[in-house]
Formats: structure tokens, sequence, C-alpha cells
């Protein structure tokens, strides 16, 4: 047996002097506040995407909160959204008196079925958010045929998905917004941080406004607004970590390919699945269990929690969390996310894992597996 000293951590960044040096260099300039590292930081993130206007802010969530508010999305307009994503998806629409529509996921791919968003569609609905889940590009083609056929907004949530491509182009320039979140489970971090991408210059304008107290000019407000603002020093480590990140991508997907390999000679699960014309950065690295194996998720995850492995369940389904009780779902109301849900094991996958790490999940995870497998065959 393998033999792991420590926590096999589910974030694990590719940090190191790079960034504590241009930390300190943003500190030794004396404007620690948003200034040119931030501006930097939104021009190379643009361009690295192939959009116009990339605008730096405190954390995704805020950012979400600032492309509903700029589209003028507000009180009894609808937004269908995946349920199986993080909270925040779903919660930012509260900001603006919004309500969330949850649409089923695919099984394959865990990400928005574009046949259920058609049924979810009612004369309410303003806006579709598209979540890329794991990093992985939702249908992204289907989904803009609907949006266009109904005249929707189309939102990517790609606060996993740094350096993701479908058809060759970047995730972030797949709709008509999108968001990215750097808070430290990401792909790349600065700690906390978030960025919305757009080509509407108009958006750009108002998002600018909304960020920063709707300041004109100095103490001059035209509109309302609010502090979520970015800063430098986590501009200055965000610069590091995006000449980092075609360098993760691969050593992600590196080892994807070694754990995959691994994980496929054990009976009862399914390895992630990348959709033709995508590629995956596997912020996330979710199996699926067998079916006859749905009552056992549980204690599976437990025992590799109680072995130093912090595997989780992403994403516990927004539909049936309480602060979402006002709007009516129910066990059932989304039969498909809440089975696959079930059968999810998401292992910790931060970019600095090790083979040895892997080598230990994947014989922590197969003794788990055969106990399970052994008592759901009846024997
Ligand atoms: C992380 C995440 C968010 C929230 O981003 P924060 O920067 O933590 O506010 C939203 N949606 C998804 C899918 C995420 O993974």
């Amino acid at each position: 047996m393998n033999k792991i000293d420590h926590e096999i951590r589910l974030s694990n960044p590719d940090m190191g002097g790079e960034e504590a040096k241009a930390a300190y260099d943003a500190v030794m300039s004396r404007w620690p506040g948003e200034g040119v590292k931030t501006a930097q930081f939104e021009d190379m993130f643009a361009k690295y995407v192939g959009v116009k206007y990339a605008i730096a802010c405190a954390n995704g969530t805020v950012a979400l909160h600032m492309i509903w508010s700029s589209y003028g999305i507000g009180g009894g307009d609808e937004v269908i959204t995946p349920s199986l994503t993080f909270i925040s998806t779903a919660t930012s629409l509260y900001y603006v008196g919004a309500k969330p529509v949850f649409a089923e996921i695919k099984e394959d791919t865990f990400n928005i079925d574009p046949e259920d968003v058609l049924k979810k569609i009612t004369p309410k609905t303003k806006a579709v958010i598209a979540v890329h889940y794991a990093g992985q590009p939702a249908d992204m083609d289907e989904l803009k045929k609907i949006c266009k056929e109904h005249n929707l907004i189309l939102i990517e949530d790609a606060a996993e998905a740094h350096g993701a491509e479908y058809k060759g182009k970047k995730a972030g320039s797949l709709g008509d917004a999108a968001m990215f979140s750097f808070t430290c489970t990401k792909i790349i971090t600065t700690g906390e941080g978030g960025l919305i991408l757009t080509n509407d210059k108009d958006i750009n304008d108002k998002v600018r406004l909304l960020k920063n107290h709707g300041q004109t000019a100095p103490y001059q407000h035209d509109s309302w607004g609010s502090n979520y603002r970015f800063n430098d020093i986590s501009a200055a480590i965000g610069i590091e970590q995006l000449k980092k990140l075609p360098k993760i991508f691969k050593t992600k997907n590196e080892n994807a390919k070694y754990l995959t390999e691994k994980l496929n000679k054990i009976k009862g699960i399914k390895t992630p699945a990348i959709a033709s014309g995508r590629t995956h950065p596997f912020m996330i690295y979710s199996i699926l269990l067998d079916e006859n194996l749905i009552n056992k998720r549980d204690s599976i995850l437990k025992y590799l929690q109680d072995n130093k492995i912090q595997a989780r369940a992403y994403f516990p389904p927004a539909h049936l969390q309480k602060v979402f009780e006002k709007e009516g779902y129910k066990e059932g109301s989304l039969p498909v996310t809440e089975k696959t849900w079930k059968r999810i094991i998401s292992l910790p996958f931060g970019v600095r894992i090790t083979k040895e790490e892997m080598d230990y999940v994947r014989e922590t995870l197969g003794r788990a597996l055969k106990e399970s497998n052994r008592v759901a065959a009846g024997l």
C-alpha cells in the first residue's frame, strides 16, 4: 500500500516565486489599489480569450451581479440556469430581484441540457446562463441558436473554464458576456478575484460604472454603483498566473490522462467524458458511480475523506437548497440532475497533484469500491 502522510488538498495551485515577487513589487510600488497592474491584467486576459473588453472585479459572484444589472435584468425576469452548479450562479440573480429557473443537465458532461432549456422558456425569460462544469464548455452552438430564436441573452459562467476551448474558440468568447473567478480552487488564482468579458462596449461601460460607485469623474456619481473593484496586488499575481496558464492546462490534461487510465481499471465508475470539439481544463475531476451504487456514494465519499483525500460531490443541486425554497422546487423537480448528483464523486485535482498522490487516490477508491460492489452484488 502506498503511504501518504498528508492531506491531498482540493486547492493546490501552481504558485511560487514569480507570484511572490510580483506581489512584492506591487506592494513596493505603494499603489496597492486598482491601477496599472489591474489594467494590464485585464488587457492580457481579453487578448488571451480574444474579446474586446475585460473588467476585473472583487470576485466571480459580484461579476455575475454586474452582468445581470448591466443587461437590465430585474424584478420579475426569469433566467434559466443549471442546478448542478456553485450556488452563486443562481443566488446572484437575487441581487437584482430576478428569478432562477432551473434546467436539467446531461449525464455525460454534467452541462446544461439545451432541450430542457427550451422547455423552461416562458414570456418572462430574459437570459440563459451556461455553466461550463469543471471547465468543459457547454453545448454553446445549440444554446446560441435557442437564445437567438427566443431573443434571449446568453451568459457564460466560465468560473471554472480558464483556457478551455469550444470549436477552436476560447471559453469567455462564446456568448454575450462571460464571468471568470480566481478564487483559490480555480485553475489559476489571485486569492480572490473575478472578471467580466464582453465585446459589447455599452456593457463594458455600465460594468465599469457599477464596480466603482457609478462614478463618472472624481466624486461625481451619475448612477447607482458599489465597490466591486479589484486591486493591483492580486492583479500582479494574476498576470504571473495567466502566463502559466498554458503550462497548467497541459499538466492538468496529462494528469487527467494518467488518472483516467488508472481509474478505468476499477469496476463501478465512469471517468470524465470530453465531448467532441472541446478541450477540458479539469478544474474538477468528477467520476460517476454506476447506478446500482447510488446508495453508496456518501459512504465512499466519507471513506476517501477519512483517508486524507479531500473529495467532494460537486455540486449539491441548487434547486433543493433552502435559499430557493420560495421558488417551489422539491425533490423530484429535476430528476436527471438529482440522480446524477447522487452518483458524483469529485476527486481533489489541484495542478500540483503528484503521480504518487493519484496512485494513492486510485488505491483508496479501489478499496472503497470493492467493498461497495460486493455489497451491491449481494455477496
Ligand atoms: C467559483 C464559482 C463561482 C463563484 O465565484 P467566486 O469568485 O467564488 O465568487 C460561480 N460559479 C461557478 C460555477 C464557480 O465554480
